[in-house]
């Protein structure tokens, strides 16, 4: 069924999605605080509005992709007062828990449908329409959302209630965060024992050490072409976006009260990295870290 979608923020994720959502038939109108994120959004074609509300105008269904857990608060609080209820909001932000239940519950007292969606695949997987969606929220708006999603990624997954979708996120990316680190320091220990990068990934890819971040996303040049090490470090994923989604899982964590000491350590690694000027560069760069080449180890 095609929608008419009130999108906002278009940044590098939320303008190429907005497009995949055309692509598919939707009739979307998007806004951005920034003048270069709606010019370029306009240069791709996209229908734009001088504002929140008058993007949502006559919306059926409206998409946000914010920086943080603030930006959706604020854009929901003022998008909630306007939207007929029966409205489906559908929020892309990584964010913290606590912001997204809050947005869904500011939904539901307007008697409309939400979902929080976050994302993996990052802007080559907002372009290309694969990315992959984590999804918390009712059944009826999941099934409403469901579409929509498939439009903007290649796997969707209903992880469960309200903020759900954003728990698997920074539960995923609390793993990577750790697993990039054990990875690289397992290559700047191989170096100092005179070990191979070839063989030390031979042996690790099909042994107990096998890990997403050695495979597909190995931190040294060689073993796996295109990981960002064969690049100069350039993202990828940025250091400054792991610091991001590290913080979140331990603002999660000391809410809930569970034991993450390899998070907190992990973050404290991305701050220290992050404070010496990396955060630019791809999360795999902290390599360099390790070995005393970039700031503090
Ligand atoms: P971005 O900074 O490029 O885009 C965010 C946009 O939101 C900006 O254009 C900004 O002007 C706009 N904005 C902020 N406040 C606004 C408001 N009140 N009204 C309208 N527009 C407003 O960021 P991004 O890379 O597109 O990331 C968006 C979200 O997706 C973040 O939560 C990020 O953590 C998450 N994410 C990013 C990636 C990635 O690789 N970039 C991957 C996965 C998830």
């Amino acid at each position: 069924m095609a929608r008419t979608i009130g999108f906002v923020g278009l940044g590098n994720m939320g303008g190429p999605m907005a497009a995949n959502l055309v692509k598919a038939g939707h009739t979307v109108r998007g806004f951005d605080l920034a003048a270069a994120s709606l010019a370029t959004a306009r240069e791709a074609g996209l229908a734009v509005a001088g504002s929140a509300l008058e993007a949502v105008a006559g919306a059926d269904a409206v998409v946000t992709m914010l920086p943080a857990g603030r930006h959706v608060i604020e854009v929901w609080t003022q998008l909630a007062e306007a939207l007929p209820a029966g409205t489906l909001l559908i929020d892309s932000s990584t964010i913290d828990v606590e912001s997204a239940r809050t947005a869904h519950a500011l939904a539901q007292a307007r008697g409309c449908l939400s979902v929080d969606a976050p994302v993996s695949g990052g802007t080559g997987g907002a372009k290309a329409g694969t990315l992959t969606f984590m999804a918390g929220g009712g059944a009826e708006a999941f099934a409403q959302a469901e579409p929509l999603l498939k439009a903007m990624g290649k796997n969707v997954f209903h992880c469960g209630e309200a903020g759900a979708g954003q728990a698997a996120k920074i539960c995923n990316n609390m793993i990577l965060g750790i697993s990039m680190i054990g990875v690289c320091e397992a290559f700047a220990l191989g170096e100092k024992l005179g070990l191979s990068h070839e063989a030390l990934y031979d042996v690790a890819s099909v042994s107990s050490g096998q890990c997403w971040s050695l495979t597909t996303y190995c931190p040294v040049p060689g073993p796996v072409p295109t990981s960002p090490a064969n690049a100069g470090y350039r993202p990828g994923f940025a250091a400054a976006l792991m610091l991001k989604d590290l913080r979140l899982a331990q603002a999660a964590a000391n809410a809930a009260g569970a034991t993450t000491p390899l998070g907190a350590e992990a973050e404290r690694i991305y701050d220290r990295f992050a404070q010496a000027g990396h955060g630019d560069e791809d999360f795999s760069a902290i390599i360099r870290m390790l070995r005393g080449q970039a700031g503090e180890a």
